[in-house]
């Protein structure tokens, strides 16, 4: 017997409509005669929607506390989904999160994964009913709270499940048919992948692609889990994300890599410029070293050569913009002791990445990506590599058409536009 692990998005389970319609899926799954465990997020934008209500209340949130309210989202999908399936005749069983057995550290919002205990949903299985457990959650064993594992967390929940169950496959279900060679709804040509490395999956969540949590792909790298993300919606096949070094599908055995494989776009940055710091050894080393002790997650870094003369130079770097203001305000108190002249703060900008291990190979990428944001007029103001990916960085307002005019530069348009079956993509 198979054991599948899904995962059903928020937009799947956005009211009970929909948790009868994958009632229905998962039903027909165990009827199969699969073994199934499913895990849910919060009902459609119900995260968003508690995170409004917390912020009526304060504006500053004890992390405890806001964990315990961002939990009750799934909690509610949870057992109406339970509900739903005994309605039907099959059995079915919730669990929260610690009742699963997903302990984690104590960090509330961006809890880590430590271990996972899953005998009850073991239990729950092998009794022949489906277990449901809610996503995003853990038990931190250390302080006895409950915490969350960061936003988008749900799909970890799953592999991580998958994972301790050694499941046969995690099926991630979400409102568009697989992963895209962008978000489809920012580039409506945007064309459905059959397959995708973990590597270039890794650096295209990494990049702001949201229909895959980054550690989610993290771990199902590190444990070999087969994933297939897919519509709720259809029955079309999805992606499969895959460790080439482990196997290839035989799906794709005989198609030749594309070299992109995809765009993402990164709009919760900002740049942070120090202007005027003098150009003498050591001035990096101080101001990243101010920067370390915010905690604060440092990405594109350049340093300007200095103007003429001036032996001064700009060092700008781009920080999430929920971590910019405490950087800023490291780097003022260190003022004097840095020595430059001014910072600039800006929150109006783009991270705009194009992915594809073909690019080891390319040689004429950077300056098609470059030549084609120049017809468009589109003023890039910085530029990052790694092996498989060129990043640059744009006005926020001019992040959508970069998308598109490199989506079609790239060849990747699909005939006809996407299909996005629900979801407000918030
Ligand atoms: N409900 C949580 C969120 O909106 C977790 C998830 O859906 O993966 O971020
Ligand atoms: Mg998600």
């Amino acid at each position: 017997m198979a054991l599948i692990v899904q995962k059903y998005g928020g937009s799947s389970v956005a009211d009970a409509a929909s948790i009868k319609r994958i009632a229905k899926r998962i039903v027909a799954a165990r009827k199969a005669g699969n073994n199934v465990a499913v895990v849910v997020s919060a009902m459609g934008d119900t995260t968003d929607e508690l995170l409004d209500l917390a912020d009526q209340i304060t504006p500053i949130q004890e992390p405890r506390e806001l964990d315990m309210l961002l939990t009750a989202g799934e909690r509610i999908s949870m057992a109406l989904l339970a509900m739903a399936i005994k309605s039907m005749g099959a059995d079915a069983i919730s669990f929260t999160g610690s009742q699963a057995g997903m302990l984690t550290d104590a960090t509330h919002g961006a809890a880590k994964i430590v271990a996972i205990e899953p005998w009850r949903v073991k239990a729950a299985l092998d009794a022949g009913a489906i277990a449901i457990v809610a996503g995003f959650q853990g038990f931190a064993t250390g302080t006895g709270n409950i915490t969350t594992l960061g936003r988008g967390g749900s799909d970890t929940t799953a592999v991580a499940l998958a994972t301790a169950l050694n499941a046969n496959w995690c099926e991630i279900y979400t409102d568009v048919d697989g992963i895209f060679t962008a978000d489809p709804r920012v580039v409506p040509l945007a064309r459905k992948l059959d397959a995708i490395t973990c590597e270039e999956m890794l650096e295209l969540a990494a990049s702001g692609a949201k229909v895959l949590h980054l550690r989610a792909v993290e771990f199902a790298r590190r444990h070999g889990v087969k994933l297939h993300v897919r519509s709720s919606f259809s029955n079309t096949p999805g992606t499969l994300v895959y460790d080439p070094n482990r196997e290839i599908p035989e799906e794709i055995a005989d198609m030749e890599q594309p070299i992109i494989s995809g765009i993402a776009a990164e709009m919760n940055d900002a740049k942070i410029t120090v202007v005027g710091v003098p150009d003498a050894p050591g001035r990096a080393a101080q101001i990243f070293g101010i920067v370390a002790t915010t905690k604060a997650h440092v990405d594109m870094i350049v340093q300007n050569v200095s103007a003429a003369g001036s032996r001064r130079t700009d060092i700008s770097f781009t920080v999430p913009i929920s971590e910019g203001k405490k950087v800023v305000a490291a780097l003022q108190a260190a003022e004097v002791s840095i020595g430059f002249e001014s910072l600039q703060y800006d929150d109006q900008i783009a991270k705009i990445a194009v992915v594809g291990a073909g690019m080891r190979t390319s040689t004429e990428l950077s300056a098609l990506l470059f030549n084609t944001l120049y017809e468009a007029g589109i003023n890039i103001e910085m530029i990052s590599t790694s092996e498989i990916r060129i990043s640059v960085v744009t006005r926020a307002d001019v992040a959508a058409r970069a998308q598109q005019v490199l989506h079609t530069a790239l060849e990747l348009d699909a005939a006809e536009a996407a299909t996005v079956y629900a979801g407000s993509g918030r």
